[in-house]
């Protein structure tokens, strides 16, 4: 198979890779070329993100993530990184996902801040787990979302870019509309806009898949971890991803027109988005919705009465 970029310009060059919902082949320098240009217009047709705006990725050390930093600092944003280290020791995935981190950090030679929940905590994610009997994930969650949105306020970032790609955001839409769940319908955005306490936060690689982001990632000779985190297993968006997946193979572009068209043609009809009035938490000084302290603060107090009894 040909390339078609090249083909279109008299030349011949081998393709490396077929993307049927694009109906496109490429080599290796057209892939990359298409993947920045496709990542700049989304950002620009969208307007998530300037070359003004000084933006924090949060980082997992994961595919994703790592080729967003790497492609927003290759097409001219300031953009720095965040890695929340979730103290998960099982096959070492915390700290070889940080080593990750780290060197990418190097490579592009800008900062990478990181937050330990060992350190916060006295516990990682499994171990709180095993003390608070919150889900992980819930537990995860919660202190991925209060870490992002402290460290970019405290250090002046205008927004945070997350690396969730097209297979995470699809995955989610379809397990919501499972129930019409229309409050979080709603909230199914790719771009949260900055409101009081909370900077705003932008999905740039929503169009993009994950073998995408993962070719990117080899041709680019980005470091990642190939493992998956070892509290998913069983988690249910793995399942829909794989039932989507099936359908994709099917009906190529299924994915794209699902997700987009959701955005274009079902969001403008839904009902505006009821904000609670939000307080100062009484604890840490975060925005909360609660009159008292914020659901962070609550769970450390809750950590430290169950480290009590
Ligand atoms: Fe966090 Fe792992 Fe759950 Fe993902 S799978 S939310 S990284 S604990
Ligand atoms: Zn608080």
């Amino acid at each position: 198979m040909k390339c078609r970029r090249c083909k279109d310009k008299g030349k011949t060059e081998k393709a490396i890779i077929f993307l049927p919902h694009h109906n496109l082949s490429l080599c290796k320098d057209c892939f990359l070329a298409w993947y920045e240009k496709r990542l700049d217009e989304t950002i620009k047709k969208m307007d998530m993100i300037t070359k003004k705006d000084k933006i924090m990725v949060a980082v997992s050390g994961g595919k994703d993530s790592l080729a967003l930093w790497y492609a927003l600092t290759r097409l001219g944003y300031e953009a720095d990184g965040l890695y929340i280290n979730l103290g998960i020791d099982e096959r070492n995935y915390s700290s070889t996902s940080g080593e990750k981190a780290e060197i990418l950090s190097k490579r592009l030679n800008r900062p990478l801040y990181v937050i330990e929940v060992k350190k916060q905590f006295g516990k990682g994610i499994p171990d709180l787990n095993k003390l608070t009997k919150q889900p992980a994930c819930s537990i995860c969650g919660l202190i991925k979302r209060y870490f992002i949105n402290k460290v970019a306020l405290e250090n002046g970032y205008t927004c945070v870019a997350t690396g969730h790609n097209l297979d995470d955001e699809v995955a989610t839409l379809f397990s919501i509309t499972l129930s019409w769940d229309i409050d979080s319908l709603i909230r199914q955005l790719p771009i949260l806009p900055e409101k009081e306490g909370f900077v705003r936060k932008v999905k740039p690689l929503i169009g993009f898949t994950e073998k995408e982001n993962l070719l990117y990632c080899l041709l680019q000779r980005i470091d990642y971890i190939r493992e998956e985190c070892p509290l998913s297993t069983g988690v249910k968006t793995i399942f829909y991803k794989n039932l989507l997946n099936r359908v994709e193979q099917k009906s190529p572009g299924t994915k794209l027109r699902f997700y987009f068209n959701f955005q274009k043609k079902l969001h403008p009809l839904l009902p505006g988005q009821i904000i609670p009035p939000l307080h100062s938490c009484s604890i840490c000084g975060q925005p909360t919705t609660s009159y008292d302290i914020c659901a962070f603060c609550r769970f450390k107090q809750r950590v430290k009465h169950s480290l009590q009894t």
